[in-house]
């Protein structure tokens, strides 16, 4: 078969409204925010989901809730991604549920925000633990599992796909935040790393890099008008983005569509890392 008809295949995949289709995917922090409109995301593409969470059970169980009517199957399970036993009982009930899983999305995270002078080693910890740890324990476990079964060529072209999220402060420093912007410049290395050490066994891993998205995470950014003003002249666009706009390249990114797409962060981000300061002049 000659590329280019391999090509023709991949993007006219034989379900166009279901890229995902057959697929087994886990969404880390999945009651909340992005995670939650990715998890959604993915249901209506066609895959089955679990539904990781922490805390807020019903939460997790609306969102199960949801995907089951859209026609696929959801479990939610709780985990604290900080730690390995947890990730390990998690991955263990996925394959016992579903089998195998096609896709991971690194989403769980937080903010543990100070002056830096005021930084708790406790704050430090917590955000380096749960955003950069975290994405590691689960990949690590995803990763074995997608080794062990390797492609299969109906389900997708990869033998796996993984997409860390990451944000727009892998490259913007962000004074008051250093633990954050911290890991998540750790997360751009740990998945490029991972997407250099992977590529040959056909496992793809990319990132997606928001900018300011309406969740509960940054509330107080965007709380008042006042609040959201001052956000908007960070964002060229003019908007300040929702979780859709997330889940929509997650979508890709975890299908064939994106199959030559990997060791990439996705800036997903109206324009925030434009530096849109010197739109006129500098
Ligand atoms: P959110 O607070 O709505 O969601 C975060 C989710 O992570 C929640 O479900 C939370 O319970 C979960 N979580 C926290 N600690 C966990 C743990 N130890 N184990 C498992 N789950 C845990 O916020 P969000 O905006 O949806 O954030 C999702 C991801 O997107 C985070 O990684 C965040 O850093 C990233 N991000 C968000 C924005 C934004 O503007 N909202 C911008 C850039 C990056």
């Amino acid at each position: 078969m000659s590329v280019r008809r391999k090509l023709i295949d991949v993007n006219n995949s034989p379900d166009p409204q279901k890229p995902l289709k057959n697929q087994k995917a886990l969404v880390t922090g999945a009651n909340s925010g992005i995670g939650e409109a990715c998890a959604l995301a993915f249901g209506a593409a066609g895959a089955d989901v679990v539904i990781n969470y922490v805390s807020r059970p019903e939460e997790a169980e609306r969102v199960v809730k949801s995907i089951r009517q859209n026609g696929t199957r959801a479990i939610a399970f709780q985990a604290d991604v900080s730690q390995e036993d947890q990730v390990q009982a998690m991955f263990a009930e996925m394959q016992k549920e579903f089998g195998t899983i096609d896709i991971l999305v690194n989403n769980a995270g937080l903010q543990r925000d100070s002056r830096f002078q005021d930084m708790t080693l406790e704050q430090w910890n917590t955000v380096i633990a749960i955003n950069l740890t975290g994405q590691f324990l689960c990949a690590r476990a995803a990763v074995r599992e997608f080794l062990r079964r390797g492609v299969v060529p109906e389900v997708s072209t990869a033998a796996g796909k993984i997409i860390c999220m990451s944000s727009v402060h892998e490259v913007i420093p962000w004074s008051g935040h250093v633990n954050y912007a911290a890991s998540k410049g750790g997360v751009m290395q740990l998945m490029k790393s991972m997407a250099q050490e992977l590529a040959p066994k056909k496992i793809r891993v990319n990132g997606i890099a928001p900018g300011a998205i309406k969740t509960p995470i940054n509330r107080a950014a965007w709380a008042t008008p006042a609040d959201e003003a001052k956000l908007l002249e960070l964002i060229p666009e003019g908007r300040v983005g929702v979780p859709d706009d997330i889940a929509r390249a997650a979508v890709w990114l975890a299908s064939d569509a994106s199959d030559y797409v990997t060791g990439t962060t996705l800036f997903v981000d109206g324009g925030m890392t434009l530096y849109p300061g010197f739109a006129t002049g500098g």
